[in-house]
């Protein structure tokens, strides 16, 4: 996080100080000279940050810089109306955004917080109760890297159950995500996207301000469309903590390069309205 954060800052200096008149503080400008002076022996693209780096076992991961600060608000999330959390599919944006959240966790790929900390990709996880507990300290290396999310305790089909059973599997989740990781869940996801409206209510009910779908998938190693060839603005990509971990996510960002797209972080396009008096 930090050493990304430097290199925004960086980059934002050198373009502010490119197009603005204003004198820059005498911080930054010291930052901009050693900037200059480390570079000076190349040629002027040294300057710009890594499209690419080495990752594990010989791949490349493709690298993204911060499209902004991430953590501030950028969207809010729709109301919840008489007691049923929104359904979000897709985020409407007119930036070249996507966003990727990466589910269960049953596979503790060694891979995955490198390939996100080297990426600059900071995805949205929704994990089970089943697959944390009793694996809390692989979990928590996500923070700051990821953000966590509920995804029910044992991973049922919540569609047509009682309130009190679809209840207890979201809520008690929510729970452990909280003793366990430290996790603040606020967005939830149904396992296999099977919901009714006893879900969004107990979704509600246990705290939750969105139940999230996604609009295109990555397995075994391929992005796969609900429509059209390509990702779009908007689109929510779902993958797995699987054995082919480091492939879904390669692929994804592949994808994303090619397709001009930007990962950036879904929860702060579902941000909570600023609570009013
Ligand atoms: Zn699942």
């Amino acid at each position: 996080m930090r050493r990304r954060g430097m290199a925004v800052l960086a980059a934002v200096v050198v373009v502010a100080s490119a197009c603005t008149p204003q004198p820059e503080p005498e911080a930054r400008r010291e930052q901009v000279a050693a900037t200059a002076t480390t570079t000076t022996t190349t040629t002027t693209t040294t300057t710009t940050p890594p499209t690419a780096v080495p990752g594990p076992g010989g791949t490349t991961i493709p690298v993204f810089q911060p499209a902004y600060s991430y953590g501030t608000p950028q969207q809010h999330v729709p109301p919840t109306v008489d007691g049923l959390v929104p359904v979000i599919r897709r985020i409407e944006t007119d930036r070249p955004y996507v966003f990727i959240t990466i589910d269960d966790g049953a596979v503790r790929h060694p891979a995955a917080v490198e390939l996100m900390r080297k990426s600059g990709v900071e995805p949205t996880l929704f994990l089970n109760s089943k697959h944390v507990d009793g694996h809390a300290e692989y979990f928590r290396q996500f923070e700051g890297v990821a953000t966590v999310h509920a995804h029910t305790s044992t991973h049922p089909d919540l569609l047509g159950k009682p309130y009190e059973f679809q209840r207890q599997e979201i809520c008690g989740n929510a729970d452990l995500l909280r003793v366990q990781l430290g996790a603040e869940p606020k967005l939830f996801r149904p396992p296999f996207g099977n919901f009714d409206l006893t879900t969004r209510r107990a979704a509600a009910d246990c705290g939750f301000t969105a139940l999230v779908m996604w609009t295109a998938a990555v397995n075994d190693g391929v992005v796969q469309f609900q429509a059209g060839g390509r990702l779009n603005a908007g689109d929510i990509v779902l993958m797995h903590f699987r054995h082919t971990f480091a492939e879904d996510f390669l692929a994804f960002l592949e994808r994303c390069k090619a397709d001009g797209l930007t990962p950036v972080v879904l929860e702060d396009f579902l941000a909570e309205p600023r609570a009013t008096v």
